[in-house]
């Protein structure tokens, strides 16, 4: 097999642009990361927006790269997505979260739960159900510290399997939140139907509020709208006193951005206070 990657590569360097030469190096390289354990969890905080309490957290996946040091996952997810190493992993980055909350319970008694970013090609596929139920039971995790996130896309090919496959999670006490909204395609009455918990606010929303009047209305009706079905919302990327204020006053639930914290590592989070000031 080594010997037929080395041909595969001589033919790559000979007629593939420098842009897919790169990718094809990544794809090799994320598979190394896989084996050799380059990849890590950090976690962000979502603060109550009336006091500041930490509520959960969202695990965000970071590469050390050996001699390339940090890569983001907005590099490489989408490349692991086309190659379909988003399966392994997703699922590395699964059970991992899993683990992590359940130390954090078990060392600190804090029942802290976790949302975990799903890729659409990994929510829709066969099994998925079942892996999560795995990675509880292996973990110890209890099934009300985890949420999955996922975005409007997962919507694409159909919302029926979709539904259905977030009530059974529901029923199992697992939350799904809807990731980056307003920034997908899919129309209102598709996501009225989508027995989410939690409506996440994309940042470029949050941003624009304060000054355009037309995006403020936008912001305004999404949470009436999801208020309305029940749903908590967040606001994504809050970097400052203004947005803050301008979300609490427009009735968001939880905040999340780097004004409060930024993605740590589970150690820091371990020695967390519970409450964040934003000064
Ligand atoms: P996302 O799910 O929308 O995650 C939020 C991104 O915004 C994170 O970037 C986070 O670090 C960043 N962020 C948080 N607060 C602020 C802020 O105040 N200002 C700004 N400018 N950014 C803020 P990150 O970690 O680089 O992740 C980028 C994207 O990569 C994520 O967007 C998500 O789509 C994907 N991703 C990250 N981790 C995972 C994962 O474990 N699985 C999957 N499938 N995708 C992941
Ligand atoms: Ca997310
Ligand atoms: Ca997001
Ligand atoms: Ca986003």
């Amino acid at each position: 097999a080594k010997r037929q990657g080395r041909n595969t590569w001589q033919w790559f360097k000979g007629c593939q642009t420098a842009h897919s030469r790169h990718s094809v190096m990544m794809r090799h390289e994320l598979n190394t990361a896989l084996l050799e354990e380059q990849l890590e969890l950090h976690y962000q905080p979502q603060v109550d927006a009336t006091n500041g309490g930490i509520r959960s957290v969202e695990a965000l996946v970071r590469w050390r790269h050996p001699t390339r040091g940090m890569i983001s996952p907005g590099e490489f997810i989408p490349l692991a997505e086309h190659t379909g190493q988003i399966i392994p992993l997703g699922r590395w980055i699964l059970y991992q979260a899993c683990r992590d909350i359940a130390e954090l319970y078990a060392n600190t008694g804090r029942r802290l739960p976790v949302a975990v970013n799903i890729s659409s090609l990994q929510f829709r596929r066969d099994g998925f159900f079942e892996e999560v139920e795995h990675a509880l039971a292996c973990s110890g995790l209890p099934p009300a510290l985890l949420e999955l996130e996922v975005t409007e896309s997962v919507l694409l090919d159909g919302a029926e399997p979709v539904v259905e496959l977030m009530e059974k999670l529901n029923m199992m006490g697992i939350s799904v939140a809807l990731d980056d909204f307003g920034t997908g395609f899919s129309s209102l009455s598709y996501l009225c139907d989508l027995p989410a918990r939690k409506l996440k606010l994309d940042r470029s929303f949050v941003q624009k509020a304060q000054q355009d009047h037309r995006i403020a209305a936008i912001v305004e009706g999404v949470i009436t709208m999801a208020h309305h079905m029940e749903m908590v919302v967040v606001a994504e990327g809050v970097e400052t006193r203004e947005e803050q204020q301008d979300m609490v006053r427009r009735q968001c639930d939880l905040l999340q951005g780097f004004l409060f914290s930024r993605p740590i590592p589970l150690g820091d989070l371990m020695t967390l206070p519970v409450q964040l000031p934003a000064d």
